[in-house]
């Protein structure tokens, strides 16, 4: 047996390189389906649908559903299990490669559904790169709802300028609202993983809440800001310098923008409001 897969139960290698830790909490299951607010209006997309059982739930709500799994191993498993519900699609693929536009596109005229919602209880270190793959995607979801590692939750939902704020609070809450479905212990999966989760619901915002003047750069300061979180905005901000080689911002600049804003230059990133954000990015922009 190779080093990476450990046997269950059911005689399933689980793959722990693709973090297959399957879901067996009905309750939890149940949950998702539910906060995910899926109706037969909706098409969903199911991200790593294992052995299909969140699908089957999602399925009894959904106008339609196609799921997205990685694993060989489990596509005829999965195929045969939805054989006679044509309402339900398996492919075999990657969904950090997959178009999935062109997936959406075809999916809802196929079904004819108007809405597109996203769940997945997916591999937790793919958990930011899907959620910022989705929402730079520009595709018009309703929502995104995601089991992922705890701590990833707290940050995703913190108010930000509070503790547990990080850069991936910001490019959430300015692309979504936020709103927690519930908690999954460690012992609701089969294997068991070392940590415990929390399933979020993103909800795509129509609007941004606040509206700078250059939102590449808006997201920049943020990134600078949080390189060094340790730092005072006065130090960190100068790492906009090496995320764009045009950049040469001096920390005369850096400081008058902060007097402009009245930001005390001491403080740190996690401490800032989007709004603040908004303002002090703007007013280092017009510095160059
Ligand atoms: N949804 C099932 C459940 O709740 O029992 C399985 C969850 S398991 C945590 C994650 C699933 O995602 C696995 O089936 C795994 O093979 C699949 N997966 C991993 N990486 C993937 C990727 N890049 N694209 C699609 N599926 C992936």
């Amino acid at each position: 047996m190779s080093r990476n897969k450990k046997k269950s139960s059911g005689g399933f290698h689980h793959s722990k390189k693709l973090g297959q830790n399957f879901l067996i909490d009905h309750g939890v299951v149940e949950d998702i389906a539910i906060g995910s607010q899926v109706d037969s209006d909706t098409l969903v997309i199911e991200i790593g649908p294992g052995q299909g059982v969140l699908t089957e739930e999602l399925a009894e709500y959904a106008g339609a559903l196609i799921a997205v799994e990685l694993d060989d191993r489990l596509i005829p498993y999965l195929r045969t299990r939805f054989a006679l519900n044509d309402q339900v699609e398996i492919v075999h693929g990657d969904i950090l490669e997959i178009d999935l536009e062109e997936m959406i596109r075809e999916g809802k005229s196929k079904y004819d559904v108007s809405k597109v919602r996203v769940v997945g209880n997916l591999p937790y270190y793919i958990t930011t790169p899907i959620i910022m793959k989705l929402l730079e995607s520009g595709i018009p979801f309703e929502s995104i709802t995601i089991m992922m590692q705890k701590e990833v939750a707290d940050r995703l939902i913190a108010e930000p300028g509070t503790k547990n704020t990080g850069a991936i609070t910001y490019a959430v809450q300015y692309r979504c609202t936020v709103d927690k479905i519930c908690d999954a212990d460690r012992y609701c999966f089969d294997p068991a993983p070392k940590v415990d989760s929390v399933v979020l619901r993103l909800n795509l915002r129509k609007e941004p809440p606040v509206t700078p003047e250059n939102e590449k750069f808006f997201f920049q300061c943020i990134k600078a800001g949080f390189m060094m979180r340790r730092k005072t905005l006065l130090n960190s901000l100068t790492a906009l310098n090496s995320l764009d080689a045009s950049y040469h911002f001096g920390k005369e600049q850096i400081q008058s923008a902060l007097e402009e804003c009245d930001i005390d230059s001491k403080r740190r990133a996690e401490s800032m409001t989007m709004e603040e954000f908004e303002k002090l990015s703007n007013a280092i922009w017009r510095q160059r």
